[in-house]
């Protein structure tokens, strides 16, 4: 007969807490009915998936519109992948995109009264729990060597039978009390590992709040839950840690779908009443017609630093990451162009199953619309800050004077259709170039209906009439009236009617122009852009080109090419 109270003290002598003094230090917390408590439970390994950014978005925004609390727990069992620094990488990558946890680790440290929220430093916590299992006769030390374990499974193997510790293969069940007396004594290592009560004939099913009703076998595995230098495995630390934290929904990735039976088995084995779940299935990214998961190692996006280093707003990422987390998130957005993000009815039953699909030009064009809605000074803002890391000749221009940048970018700013030219900071140096002259690269290309000859004298008879004080309307109304002597059409319908009576219409002769200035065909305002620019760049601009063009035409007539 076996003495498991003996065998427990044998094992954990260090420990003499017990579960209820846990219970009592933890207490249930006290929330509304129905409030979700959710959290984010990362490994601080140095590398933050984006995929990562979106389950915790997610477990962030069901804890806040249910009126629960969101935290932040580090599971830094495994030292072998850790990275120096890799909490606070976690936590300022997180901060990055606007997410904060309520409680765990935030910006500056650790707060809440659950804690520690760092799995290393609940070693007492889970070797308690261990030892409680021992001496409830539902947990038990494994002397067995990484050799026995192979002997075993070749055994099984040669057999055609299922791998693994479990029933009649779990040689470590029958050790007698003087066995492992001895072992310890000898202090030979062991693992400690649950006495499954599961069989592999029965099933268990759970309710996933994402993909459904989920059946599997049941679990008969004897599962590790401390490993041999007493640290827990994952299993058995997310049954501890969730429910001494209190959590009510996990929110994780579907990799771990399969092991839920066992996580089934140790929250009923410990006494502890499971949470609920909602398996996230992968982002995924479609190639040559096919979907495969965002892969860390093929796809720069599939990594935060990719969307700093390219200075996409937090704000766009969210938007976007908002977008394919819920089918009718767009719906909802075209309805309510100005709310808040947090104003949005997230359910987890509208979650793709399969896994939301990322494109990264889906991104570019939510991100298009995120900063069209912004301010010049919030614009002028990101971009400086973006610049000053991944850009400071730029970010040193700007500063210069700020006053100007924010200029450039308040044109066609605001209003019920704003321009949407940047999808991100780091498009922001191409875009303003032509209004520095640091910057400025001239191209004079023409668009191919307009010759050269003719577009020096569009620039020539332009240079003439062109007055920097002039308005808008002033200034456009001199562009009309161009058009006629030039041989251009004033009226683009006319053109259209008779292409070949002209030589283009108001468009393309005012294109000429902003080629002259800008070297873009599409730009903003061209007036409000020739208004910052000055008279004396806008002068000095318009005759360079003009010159290129009666250089070129010249050549032209003399076939040079
Ligand atoms: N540390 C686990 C991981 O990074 C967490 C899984 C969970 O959320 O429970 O995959
Ligand atoms: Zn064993």
């Amino acid at each position: 007969m076996t003495d498991y109270r003996k065998i427990a003290a044998l094992l954990f002598p260090q420990i003499h807490k017990t579960p209820e003094d846990y219970a009592a230090q933890y207490p249930a917390r006290s929330l509304p009915e129905g409030a979700a408590v959710t959290r984010f439970a990362p490994s601080p390994t140095g590398f933050i998936h984006i995929g990562a950014v979106y389950a915790a978005m997610i477990a962030q925004r069901l804890a806040r519109q249910s009126g629960g609390v969101f935290y932040l727990r580090i599971e830094d069992t495994d030292k072998k992948r850790e990275v120096e620094d890799g909490i606070a990488q976690i936590v300022r990558g997180l901060e990055a995109f606007g997410i904060v946890a309520d409680e765990g680790f935030v910006p500056g440290g650790e707060t809440g009264a659950y804690g520690p929220y760092q799995q290393s430093h609940r070693g007492d916590i889970y070797q308690c729990y261990a030892k409680d299992l021992v001496e409830r006769g539902l947990a038990y030390p494994c002397f067995c060597t990484e050799e026995d374990l192979n002997s075993v499974r070749e055994k099984q193997e040669a057999q055609k039978l299922r791998t693994g510790y479990y029933g009649a293969f779990a040689h470590c069940r029958e050790l007698s009390d003087e066995e492992i007396e001895n072992k310890v004594r000898a202090k030979t290592p062991f693992v400690l590992r649950l006495k499954s009560p599961g069989r592999e004939d029965r099933r268990i099913s759970f309710a996933d709040k994402i993909k459904g009703k989920i059946e599997m076998p049941e679990n008969d595995q004897d599962l590790v839950l401390l490993k041999r230098d007493g640290i827990p495995t994952y299993h058995f630390a997310h049954a501890v840690d969730d429910h001494l934290m209190g959590t009510t929904l996990v929110v994780r990735g579907d990799e771990w779908i399969s092991s839920t039976p066992i996580h089934m088995q140790l929250f009923q084995a410990l006494g502890f009443k499971p949470p609920k779940y909602a398996h996230i299935a992968p982002i995924m990214k479609e190639e040559n017609g096919s979907k495969r998961k965002l892969s860390k190692r093929k796809d720069p996006e599939a990594a935060v630093l990719y969307y700093y280093a390219e200075g996409y707003p937090a704000a766009s990422v969210l938007e976007y990451l908002d977008t394919i987390s819920n089918s009718n998130f767009e719906d909802w957005r075209r309805a309510n162009p100005a709310a808040d993000r947090w104003e949005f009815p997230f359910q987890l039953s509208k979650m793709s199953q399969s896994g939301a699909l990322f494109d990264l030009n889906k991104l570019n064009d939510v991100s298009k619309n995120c900063i069209s809605r912004m301010t010049a000074r919030e614009v002028y803002e990101g971009i400086a800050s973006w610049a000053r890391e991944y850009d400071p000749a730029f970010a040193a221009l700007l500063e210069k004077d700020p006053d100007y940048a924010k200029a450039i970018l308040s044109i066609d700013r605001g209003g019920s259709k704003p321009r949407k030219d940047l999808a991100k900071w780091a498009d922001a140096k191409a875009y303003m170039a032509y209004f520095y002259q640091e910057l400025y690269q001239p191209d004079y290309t023409l668009p191919e209906q307009v010759a050269p000859a003719d577009a020096a004298a569009v620039l020539a008879a332009y240079e003439k009439v062109y007055d920097p004080e002039d308005d808008k309307e002033a200034w456009f109304a001199k562009v009309k009236a161009l058009c006629e002597p030039l041989g251009f059409s004033p009226d683009v319908k006319a053109y259209k009617k008779d292409p070949s009576g002209f030589k283009g219409h108001v468009g393309d002769l005012s294109t000429v122009i902003r080629i002259a200035v800008t070297s873009r065909r599409n730009t903003p305002d061209l007036c409000a852009i020739m208004g910052l620019l000055g008279r004396d760049a806008c002068f000095q601009r318009l005759r360079a080109a003009k010159e290129y063009y009666q250089s070129a035409g010249a050549s032209a007539r003399a076939g040079v090419k």
